[in-house]
């Protein structure tokens, strides 16, 4: 598997839209990867991981081609992460040429209802359907179980396990530290990559429903006593609020000794 990791950020973004605190000044001043746009993963070509209002941004900086898209998996409709309105674009007349249609979209509930004005019409090139945690999806040579989250309730929010046949990766975005079910499911993988949301950083912040770098290591250790991590796990964080005020090369070196990688828009990591 090739995930693409289009963007790292919160769902402000960062510097954030309308922020003129110290971290995203010198975000700004520094640029590069301290640019951080809403949180989304490419998987091959044919996989992506949330559709986030940053998309257009992602297809010009990444020349990206999504009228070759087959599948798109939602995590939760936070606006960071689910930006509907741009799928009205994938409607005749807006787009031609798609060379994988209909593009079939996964979600959870609040995301199938937030679709049907788009899943009624006869004429777009979409199938919308209901992810149910912990039941596989096969999409082709992939398959992409729902795991439940601990964020945002009332709504069933999902992360996803991926897994081809040689290798299994974790998207933790969004969420909080596991709940019971999930770290049960979890148990039965062998990770060889993990994609853990960090939006805290570094900071006391005990947040339920977000994670920060303790909890991602917290999350870590209980996954290898389980031996679904071991030292040949990738851990790789990502969905940074601007509020954790460290920039990226900080954030590394505080990770790094811990064998954790700090993700930045365009970075691109392999799996067997
Ligand atoms: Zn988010
Ligand atoms: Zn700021
Ligand atoms: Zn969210």
């Amino acid at each position: 598997m090739r995930v693409h990791i289009l963007g790292t950020a919160a769902a402000e973004g960062w510097p954030a839209v309308f922020c003129g605190c110290d971290t995203c000044r010198r975000a700004r001043a520094a640029g590069g990867k301290d640019l951080r746009t809403r949180s989304s993963v490419q998987i091959d070509d044919d996989y992506k991981i949330d559709l986030p209002p940053d998309t257009f941004h992602h297809i010009l900086r990444h020349n990206l081609d999504l009228s070759a898209l087959k599948y798109l998996f939602v995590t939760h409709t936070h606006t960071d992460h689910f930006a509907r309105h741009e799928l009205e674009f994938i409607l005749p007349g807006f787009s031609h040429g798609l060379s994988n249609g209909p593009l079939r979209i996964w979600g959870n509930e609040a995301v199938v209802e937030r679709l049907q004005w788009l899943a009624r019409r006869p004429d777009a090139p979409v199938t919308v359907s209901p992810a149910e945690p912990f039941v596989p999806i096969t999409a082709d040579h992939l398959t992409f179980t729902p795991i439940l989250a601990e964020h945002a309730p009332p709504e069933q929010c999902l992360n996803y396990v991926v897994n081809s046949e040689t290798a299994a990766v974790l998207y933790a975005c969004d969420t909080g530290m596991y709940g019971k079910t999930t770290m049960e499911h979890l148990a039965a993988y062998r990770f060889d990559l993990m994609i853990v949301e960090c939006t805290f950083g570094d900071t006391n912040h005990r947040p339920i429903h977000h994670m920060t770098f303790a909890g991602v290591l917290q999350l870590r250790d209980r996954l290898a006593k389980a031996h679904a991590v071991d030292s040949r796990t990738e851990i790789v964080i990502t969905h940074f609020s601007h509020n954790m005020g460290r920039l990226h090369d900080e954030m590394v070196s505080i990770a790094a000794p811990e064998g954790v990688i700090v993700a930045y828009d365009g970075m691109t990591l392999e799996t067997a």
